[in-house]
C-alpha cells in the first residue's frame, strides 16, 4: 500500500536574480536557466511523485517545447502531480530533498522551502526533509555552473 519514487533535476546557472528554489524566492546575483521558472527542487519532487505513480515524467506531462509553460510557476507542476496522486487515492507520507549547490548558502532558506513544499503537498513540514550541500568544488556543480537536486517521496493509500 506504499509506493516510493525518486526524482533528479539539474539546471544551469545564469547571471541575474532572483533564484527560485523550493518555491522560495532567493535574492541572489544569479538564477537557473529553464523554460519554466526552473525550480529544480519542485521539478525533482514532481518527478518523484510521478515515479511513485508510474505515471511518466515531468517532460512528458509538461514539455519544455510547449509555449504554454514558458516562465511557468513550477508549483503548478507539483500540484498537477499531486492531483494525479490524489486521484489514484494516494497521499504523501513524507518526502526528502537534497540540493547540491556550491552557492548561494541555503541554510537560511531551508525552513521556508520546507514550509512551502509542505503546503504544496498538503502535509506537515515535519514530513518534508530539505538538505543542502556543496559538491566540494568538484566538476561543473562544484564550479557553481549548475544546481542539481535529488528527491525521494513515499506515497501511501489515502
Ligand atoms: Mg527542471
Amino acid at each position: 500500500m506504499a509506493r516510493i519514487g525518486t526524482g533528479y533535476d539539474i539546471h544551469r546557472v545564469a547571471p541575474g536574480g532572483p533564484l527560485i528554489l523550493g518555491g522560495v524566492r532567493i535574492d541572489c546575483p544569479f538564477h537557473l536557466l529553464g523554460h519554466s521558472d526552473a525550480d529544480a527542487v519542485l521539478h525533482a519532487l514532481t518527478d518523484a511523485i510521478l515515479g511513485a505513480l508510474a505515471a511518466g515524467d515531468i517532460g512528458e506531462l509538461f514539455p519544455d517545447t510547449d509555449p504554454k509553460y514558458a516562465g511557468a510557476d513550477s508549483a503548478a507542476f507539483l500540484a498537477a502531480a499531486m492531483a494525479l496522486a490524489v486521484k489514484a487515492n494516494y497521499r504523501v507520507e513524507n518526502c526528502d530533498v537534497t540540493i547540491v549547490a556550491e552557492r548561494p548558502k541555503l541554510s537560511a532558506y531551508k525552513r521556508a522551502m520546507q514550509e512551502r513544499i509542505a503546503a504544496l503537498l498538503g502535509v506537515s513540514p515535519t514530513a518534508v526533509g530539505v538538505k543542502a550541500k556543496t559538491n566540494e568544488g568538484l566538476g561543473a556543480l562544484g564550479a557553481g555552473e549548475a544546481i542539481a537536486v535529488l528527491a525521494a517521496v513515499l506515497l501511501t493509500r489515502a
